[in-house]
Order: structure tokens, then sequence, then C-alpha cells
């Protein structure tokens, strides 16, 4: 991406491997691929994976593809295919000319289906799945050969020809590699290649009725793309073998490598397609990309610039070891992120009037306000002050326990870029609620400073009631309370305090044009503008809290 990811490189075992593999000549040029099934939106997890297999073809000055894994056509949808494109896009990678389905290859496959049949090493099975699953055997017990083993070649041709031509049911036949019943690796006894599947493709229509197994379909599409180093996810040691009978007993372009890393897991979430499909579909979310969703598009409207999923990516390395990962250190990286560029703005999210008694009705002045503290190039800008203000109501207390430092009755506290107001008086509804303070100024602190020297512990944030513009504001809780959220029954844990969605008032520079951008709500957290916003009614997301909780985790250790 920079300068900077050339001399990062190296640092973990695949870069190693790469590394040494051009070094040996083994390879001249670095080629990978990023995967998805289409089947639904990329997550978190998938960040991982797209960082490394982008992040290694760059620096290595090599490429990477985006490939469709397509075999499945019953969950595959377009709209997923259009949405792994725009995310991958969006977190900084191209793939250039380098698109491909494995549907593409159906063909090919298909050819090499029957090369493998004619080599005696592969046959047509007439067993149900049920029976193939129950003489599969155990992982102490070996299989069975099927009674089917041992068909002719003719009459395996035969058959799967009439299965690609529609022939025959769903499930009436299915074509399986003849290797080993007794293997120790169970992906090795004689695993499925094609299946019997009257479905209409995305991209292939119904022209096929046979599907390839993933086992089938994968190796040889990376032996297609001239891929040197398949990087998948551990789950995929086992059929390792088996990705290697295929390419060693085939006529392939050229022989790919696999190499597995750990999957990323993080607290509180669960980073799983079936689980997150679940979630749009029962209608526990707003959609794939609602905010509080670890999808890449969840991600993306919640705030979060791809540049932190890249650098929380990097933080958390390459490891062939499974980890979980603190939901706390991706916070983490977002604030440090956001906190290098966003503007800062103020907002009130749950405000409490004050009517400043002394200051003269009607008049209002222009308050000088930074737009960052350490850029000072993002310049300063206006704020407006009245006699009537919003502060937050967390702000104010009638009967404060000693640290509290903000507002309560009798006590001064500091304006951010204004006066030192004094509390005078608590107004209440008729049920005893605080819904309003009078309050006096010292217009001798213009500033933040009394001349006198007096000092205030306390300053808080507030809005000029004239001038403050109504907005919503939605603020974006853990899904799942518990730590390690259980994906089965993972409906019941929904957190029904995810989303909280406050009435606030915030300053009128918001309603800017260019105040889409992330930005900083002092003291409150990172913010954005949601899409949701019409010219009639603004929309906020908190992107994140402004409390560091990461650091509170790290040193408990
Ligand atoms: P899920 O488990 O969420 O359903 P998947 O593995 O079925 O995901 P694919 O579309 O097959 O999803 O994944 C594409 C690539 O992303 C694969 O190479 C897979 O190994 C990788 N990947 C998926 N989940 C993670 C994860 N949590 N961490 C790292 N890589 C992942
Ligand atoms: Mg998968």
């Amino acid at each position: 991406m920079n300068d900077e990811s050339v001399s990062d490189a190296g640092g973990d075992f695949i870069r190693d491997i790469v590394t040494a593999d051009l070094a040996s000549g083994k390879h001249k040029s670095v080629v990978t691929r990023f995967p998805p099934e289409p089947n639904g939106y990329l997550h978190l997890g998938h960040a991982k994976s797209i960082c490394l297999n982008f992040g290694i073809a760059e620096e290595f000055g090599g490429h990477c593809s985006l490939r469709f894994d397509d075999t499945n056509p019953t969950k595959e949808e377009q709209e997923y295919i259009d949405a792994i494109e725009r995310d991958v896009r969006w977190l900084g990678y191209d793939w250039g000319s380098h698109l491909h389905f494995a549907s593409d290859y159906f063909e090919q496959l298909y050819v090499w289906a029957q090369h493998l049949i004619r080599a005696g090493k592969a046959y047509i099975d007439d067993q149900t799945q049920e029976e193939i699953r129950l003489t599969r055997g155990t992982l102490t017990e070996p299989g069975q050969n099927s009674p089917f083993r041992e068909r002719s070649v003719d009459e395996n041709l035969d058959l799967f020809t009439r299965m690609r031509a529609g022939e025959y049911p769903n499930g009436a036949r299915v074509l399986r590699a003849k290797i080993d019943m007794t293997s120790g690796n169970i992906n090795l006894r004689d695993p499925v290649l094609y299946r019997i599947l009257h479905a209409h493709h995305p991209r292939t229509g119904d022209k096929w009725c046979i599907y390839p197994s993933y086992d089938f379909a994968h190796g040889q599409s990376d032996a297609i793309e001239h891929v040197t180093h398949s990087i998948c996810t551990l789950e995929f040691a086992d059929h390792r073998p088996l990705y290697d009978w295929c390419i060693e007993n085939l006529p392939v372009p050229s022989r790919p490598r696999q190499y597995e890393f750990a999957r990323l897991n993080v607290t509180h979430t669960l980073l799983s397609k079936r689980v997150l499909t679940e979630l749009v579909r029962g209608g526990h979310v707003s959609g794939w990309d609602d905010p509080r969703m670890p999808t890449l598009a969840g991600l993306q409207r919640r705030g979060v610039p791809a540049e932190a999923l890249r650098e929380f990516v990097k933080r958390i390395g390459v490891a062939k070891s499974n980890s979980t990962v603190d939901i706390g250190m991706f916070d983490f990286v977002v604030r440090e992120t956001l906190n290098k560029t966003a503007p800062r703005r103020m907002a009130v999210l749950r405000p409490l009037k004050v009517v400043i008694e002394n200051y003269p009705e009607g008049q209002i002045e222009q308050l000088d306000a930074v737009n960052h503290p350490e850029m000072p190039s993002l310049g300063t800008r206006q704020i407006p002050f009245g006699r009537e203000l919003y502060i937050e109501h967390d702000d104010f207390m009638e009967n404060p326990p000693k640290k509290f430092f903000r507002l309560a009755p009798g006590r001064e506290v500091r304006l951010r870029y204004g006066y030192f107001i004094t509390c005078r008086d608590v107004i209440k509804s008729a049920a005893g609620d605080v819904v309003e303070l009078r309050c006096t100024y010292d217009p001798e602190t213009r500033g933040g400073n009394a001349p006198d020297g007096r000092k205030v512990k306390g300053t808080i944030h507030w809005v000029s009631a004239a001038h403050g513009v109504p907005a919503e504001v939605r603020i974006y809780n853990l899904l799942f309370t518990a730590p390690q959220p259980d994906a089965t029954n993972f409906a019941e844990q929904v957190n029904p305090a995810s989303l909280e969605v406050v009435n606030a008032i915030v300053e009128p520079a918001l309603t800017g044009a260019d105040e889409a951008g992330a930005m900083q709500f002092e003291r409150q957290g990172y913010f954005c503008r949601d899409r949701d916003s019409t010219p009639g009614k603004l929309v906020f997301n908190r992107t994140v809290g402004l409390r560091d909780t990461w650091a509170k985790v790290a040193s408990e250790g």
C-alpha cells in the first residue's frame, strides 16, 4: 500500500515461506487469491484473510485475485457478489484484471473429473447421502468400500455424462474419488467430487445440474490461476492431503501449495456467515450493514475507517494456532486512528436546559473553538453563545458525591471555549425531574480563565439553545454481552440494549455538507453522519466511545 509496508514484510511464517520460495527460485513471482463463497457479506475475519493475501501480493510485487468460490448455487446470490467486491475495494485492495469465478472453470473441472474416471481414480456411487455417511467410518474405525466402487471405466463415464445431462434427480448419484476407505484422514475416504443439484446458478444459469465440491474445485482453480501460495484457515489443514492428491493426479497447469493460518476470533463477536445470515433474516439487526454487525459493511457504516481495520489486522499478526482477540483492542485501534484527524465538535446527547440569568436577552457572541488540538492546520471555527444553552444531563448532580467536579447547586464550572457559570437554582417538573438550571456567568472569564486567578476543576461542553440543531444519535453497544457467545443459540443472547437512540442537540456547524466524515464529539466519542440523515433530520452513529477500555483490559493482564 505504501513504502512502509515493504519494510514490514516478513514477521510471520507465511511471509517467511514466500521470501524463501522467491529466494530459492522456486517461484519467480507470488500469486495469491482471496476466495470467498458469495453466500453472505464479508466480516472482520475475512478482513484478516484479505489483508494477508492482498498484502503479500503487494509487498512481494505479485498479484492477488478475487475468486468467488461459487459452487453451491442454492446459497449464493448476485447481491453477495456485488457486496464482496465493494467491501474488498473499500478495504483498500484492487484485484485489477484478476477477477475470477470457480464457475468459469466448470467445463475444465468436468473434463478433469472424466480424466480421473479414465485413470480408475473416480467412480459413480449410487448410495444415498446417508449410506455414504454411515459407511465412512469414524476417527477410530475405517470406512467400508461402496458396493459401486469397482464399476468399469465405461460405465462410470456413461453415468457421469447422464448425470450432467440431467437424467437423475438430486441426490441420486455422486462422483467420488477412489482413494482409500481405510485412510486415517477421513477426507481421503473416497470424498465426493460432484453432486447432482438441479438449481439455478447466479452466473451459469441452468447450464449445469451437477456441481463440483469445494475440495474438487478449490485446488484446481488455484492451479488454473497459477496461484503459488494458497492461504486458508486452519480447519482446512486436514483437507490438504486431498488438495495435493487432486493436484498430483490431474494434468493441471501449475502446482500450488496450501498453507494454513489461524482464523480470527474476537470476544463478544460471532464471525460466521451462517450466524450473521440468521441475525439478518431473523430481524435481530436492521440488515447486513447494521452498524452493530461485525461485517465490513456494518463497520463502514458505523464509521470505522478502512485504515483502522488494516492496522488492526497488522497488529494481531498471523499465527499457526487459534486464539481470541479482545474486542477492546479493536476499539483501541479505531479510536487511535480517528483521534489523529477527526475534527472536534460539540454535541449534547442528553440535553438539560441552562438559562444564564445575568446574560442579556437577545445577545449573541461568537466564541473561537479549535477544530483539532494537535492539528492547527484544521483551523478554528466560531460557535454561537447566548443566554440559553443545553448541557449534558450527566454533567449536573443535585447531591454530588465528593469527587464530582461538574455542575451542582452553588458550584462553578467552566464552559468549554467560554465562561465560568455558577448554578443558582434547580427547576423540576411536577414528577420531580430536573428540567432546567438557572445559572449566572462571570463576564470576566471569557476564554476560560478568571482574572483573579480562581480555579474551577470541571469543564463541560454545551450547545446554544437558539442555534443548536436537533439530531438523532445512535449509540451502539455490544451485540453480545457474553465474552464468548454460543453460536448455537445466539438469538437468545442478543443484547436488548445493543442500540440506544437519543435525541441530541448538536452545534450548528454539524449541518454543513462537508461534515459527513468522522468527527469527535468532545467528551463523548467518535461519530459519523448516518445515511438515514435527510435535509430535515440529522442522524449520527457513534463509531466508538472515548473511554479506553483496552488499557484497563491490558493492565488487568
Ligand atoms: P464463515 O466461517 O464466516 O462462514 P467461510 O470460511 O465459510 O466463513 P469463505 O467465504 O469461504 O467464508 O471465506 C473466504 C476466505 O476467508 C477463506 O479463505 C477463509 O479461510 C477466510 N476466513 C473466513 N473466516 C475467517 C476468519 N474468521 N479469520 C480469518 N480468515 C477467515
Ligand atoms: Mg467457507
